[in-house]
């Protein structure tokens, strides 16, 4: 599918988080808008898949702002615990995005599972589906992902969300511990933005 050039989009988030990730991804030359630039909330996102689900808010934005959207879909996947929280890691949080109750139910359902994790390897990936929604309403989608390990301790201050309890693959420090700027250079996000590219 190749595309024209997109000289405006709309960032499909509520999170600042992502907001200030996706931002620094863009390309310097498309003018950026937000949610909150229009006074949008999110949509439901009743998908089965990051995909799914990242699909669902570019197509919402799109429509709402008549704009170019690119969204994403992102969580953490624990293997041992069959993928969760996954598609329901903002969920886990509840509806303050209280992150600490969130990091804390992971401990808990780990903590159920196997009484010894923590002297473990507890695998873990985060992953980011990305999803353009032209004005066409046509639509690319990617997927990225990053290996890793739970940290058995809440480590760093970093980022957001469960950043403090993931360790990606041969580093030492959890994602929360590490400067933002060497997050974003190989995280789920980033990866994901590297395949979305050639579409924007
Ligand atoms: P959603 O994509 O808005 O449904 O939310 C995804 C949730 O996954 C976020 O609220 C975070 O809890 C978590 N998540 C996604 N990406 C990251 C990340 O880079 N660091 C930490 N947590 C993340």
């Amino acid at each position: 599918m190749l595309k024209k050039k997109i000289s405006k989009i709309l960032i499909g988030t509520n999170n600042k988080g992502k907001l200030k990730e996706i931002k620094g991804l863009l390309p310097k030359s498309i003018k950026i808008f937000s949610t909150s630039d229009f006074k949008l909330k999110s949509p439901a996102e009743n998908g089965k898949t990051f995909k799914e689900n990242s699909i669902i808010k570019s197509k919402y934005f799109s429509k709402k702002s008549n704009l170019v959207c690119i969204a994403d879909d992102s969580g953490l996947e624990i293997d041992c615990l069959n993928k969760k929280p996954g598609i329901f890691s903002a969920r886990w949080a509840g509806s303050k995005g209280d992150f600490s109750k969130a990091i804390k139910r992971v401990y808990r359902e780990l903590s159920k599972k196997d009484k010894d994790w923590k002297a473990k390897r507890i695998k873990a990936r985060f992953v980011c589906a990305l999803s353009i929604c032209y004005l066409d309403k046509t639509i690319a989608s990617v997927v990225g992902k990053i290996d890793g390990y739970i940290s058995n301790k809440i480590r760093g201050k970093n980022g957001f969300g469960y950043d403090p309890i993931f360790i990606p693959k041969k580093k030492k420090q959890t994602f929360g511990e590490m400067k933002l700027s060497s997050k974003y250079k190989i995280d789920h996000r980033s990866i994901a933005f590297k395949k979305i590219k050639k579409f924007l």
